[in-house]
């Protein structure tokens, strides 16, 4: 038969494991098992103690004492060793250290009972129950007390633990949140479970849009071919035999942006080889791209657009230099004036080639003079007359049209390029339209034609670099997609704007506005 205290004992040890597994904080799980000793020892208060990392002592827990007069008690765990044997443990001169302690704090504690809390050999702290009155404690009730010194030090080893756990949780969500690439974890049923900061950059989603729900359902990456990569490639439908998989697609963001991402899945797997999480990294690769697709443009432009005319000039030239034929005065005209013609072509070429690098370079610069639009738009008309017959000109200007400040040579680019392509996308002819006006503090250019036309969808991109209208028309056009890229850029450094109106099959308006006065461009 247990005694009566034992069996007591035991509903008291019980009733601190549970709350221990409930995980209830430190400081009342250290308070319950303090008031559960107390009370089985019939006690009236106690004291939990605990050793700090620098090898220190601070009282933790108290039951029944008066909050301020805790630290008078002091020399209670003055200079206590860290380590020691559990069964020879004693504190030296306690009784002494007790009248000390009592007499500093005010309080009439007459007998005292101390058990260290141990891990191993490594006192991590002390218990100590009091009485005020009454007998003094017994070897059996330094037994009882000593069960609850071992139930507080493995609480204290627990929420050591626990929090060690918390900081590398802490620590871990901090590296993730904080990492330049995107981060995507996600668990064995392909649900998303982590996403960082960088891919809400990357992709415009937020996290809570994206974690619960699946990966392919978030980050729908689609191959140049339109076909969903992250669907089919997800690595926990075709694991991957060297246990990485990466996948590259583009993927658009609310804002309309098409970005181009590069992810890479890693699985991790448990002892029995299955999938727990997938942790993807995400690159946006769009930059990458850009570039690659600029190179295989300008390969393409190289081949095609700088080829064709080297090619007529070699045939005319090779022709015409042919010692055994007789050319007559008109052929050898026409063959030069073809010659003239293709090189002037291959001029304009070379040199928006070498704007674009200039450009992209960040090295734009600008020569600033008072401009005679008028006038300049005239002789823009007169330069390209000749070229067509088909195509009649008009100039439409107001008498009081003022003079604008701008760069003569940029500006006179940007009008031959307008009007070079009002020629060129409108092959059936018509009336090409150059004119001016004053609204408010700018002059608004405009150049219209009756040709192709634009489609609505294809007006902002045009003006891109390397940009050209799909259209069996552009096919047999030639050009590079820079004309217009260039107007748009000079107009802006102007400090004005550029923007078309177009119907399909009606004609094309292409308008830039100027700032007159001189501040704006001085600035
Ligand atoms: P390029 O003419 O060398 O192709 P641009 O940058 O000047 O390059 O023009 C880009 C594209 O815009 C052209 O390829 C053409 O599809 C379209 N475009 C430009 N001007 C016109 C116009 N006046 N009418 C119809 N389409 C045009």
């Amino acid at each position: 038969m247990f005694p009566d205290y034992r069996l007591r004992q035991r509903e008291h040890l019980l009733q601190i494991s549970r709350a221990m597994t409930s995980r209830l904080d430190l400081p009342s799980l250290l308070r319950l098992i303090l008031e559960n000793a107390v009370e089985i020892l019939s006690g009236q208060a106690g004291l939990i103690v605990l050793r700090r990392e620098d090898g220190s002592l601070y009282p933790r827990a108290s039951y029944g004492l008066p909050v301020q007069a805790i630290h008078l008690l002091e020399p209670l765990w003055r200079d206590l060793p860290a380590t020691a044997d559990r069964r020879q443990w004693q504190i030296p001169d306690l009784s002494i250290r007790l009248r000390l302690a009592s007499a500093a704090a005010g309080i009439a504690l007459r007998q005292v009972v101390a058990l260290p809390m141990m891990i191993q050999d490594e006192v991590t702290g002390v218990i100590y129950s009091f009485r005020s009155r009454g007998v003094d404690f017994t070897t059996n009730d330094r037994q009882v007390l000593a069960d609850f010194a071992d139930q507080a030090a493995i609480t204290v080893q627990n929420a050591h633990l626990y929090q060690q756990v918390d900081e590398e949780r802490d620590r871990l969500n901090a590296i993730i949140e904080n990492s330049g690439d995107g981060v995507m974890i996600l668990d064995a049923d392909r649900t998303i479970r982590t996403w960082n900061r960088a891919l809400t950059g990357m992709t415009g989603v937020l996290p809570v849009d994206a974690i619960g729900r699946h990966c392919y359902d978030v980050l729908d990456l689609r191959n140049q071919q339109g076909v969903s990569v992250c669907h089919t490639a997800c690595p926990l439908v075709n694991p991957p035999a060297d246990g990485r998989l990466y996948v590259e697609g583009d993927t658009q963001r609310a804002d309309g942006v098409k970005v181009s991402l590069a992810d890479n899945y890693s699985p991790a797997y448990d002892e029995d080889g299955n999938i727990t999480n997938v942790v993807a990294n995400v690159r946006d690769v769009s930059l990458l791209r850009d570039a690659e697709e600029v190179k295989n443009t300008l390969l393409s432009i190289i081949s095609h657009e700088l080829k064709t005319p080297v090619s007529i000039i070699k045939g005319y030239a090779g022709t015409l230099s042919r010692r055994d034929a007789d050319w007559d005065e008109e052929t050898l005209a026409d063959g030069l004036a073809v010659i003239e013609e293709e090189a002037d072509r291959l001029n304009k070429l070379i040199n928006n080639l070498l704007d674009a690098s200039r450009l992209q370079a960040g090295g734009l610069e600008l020569q600033f003079a008072y401009l005679d639009l008028p006038s300049m738009a005239e002789k823009a008309v007169e330069g390209v007359r000749t070229q067509s017959d088909q195509h009649s000109f008009s100039l439409d200007f107001p008498p009081d049209f003022p003079p604008v400040r701008g760069d003569y040579e940029r500006i006179r680019e940007v009008l031959s390029n307008l009007l070079g392509n009002a020629i060129k996308y409108s092959p059936d002819g018509g009336l090409i339209r150059v004119g001016g006006r004053v609204k408010d503090s700018e002059v608004v250019m405009v150049v219209s034609d009756e040709g192709v036309g634009i489609p609505t969808s294809e007006q902002e991109r045009i003006f891109d670099r390397f940009s050209r209208v799909d259209s069996s028309l552009s096919r047999q056009t030639p050009g590079a997609g820079l004309g217009l890229f260039l107007v748009k850029a000079v107009i802006e450094a102007h400090g004005g704007r550029v923007w078309v109106e177009s119907r399909p099959g009606q004609g094309s308006t292409f308008n830039f506005t100027l700032p007159i006065g001189t501040k704006t461009l001085e600035a």
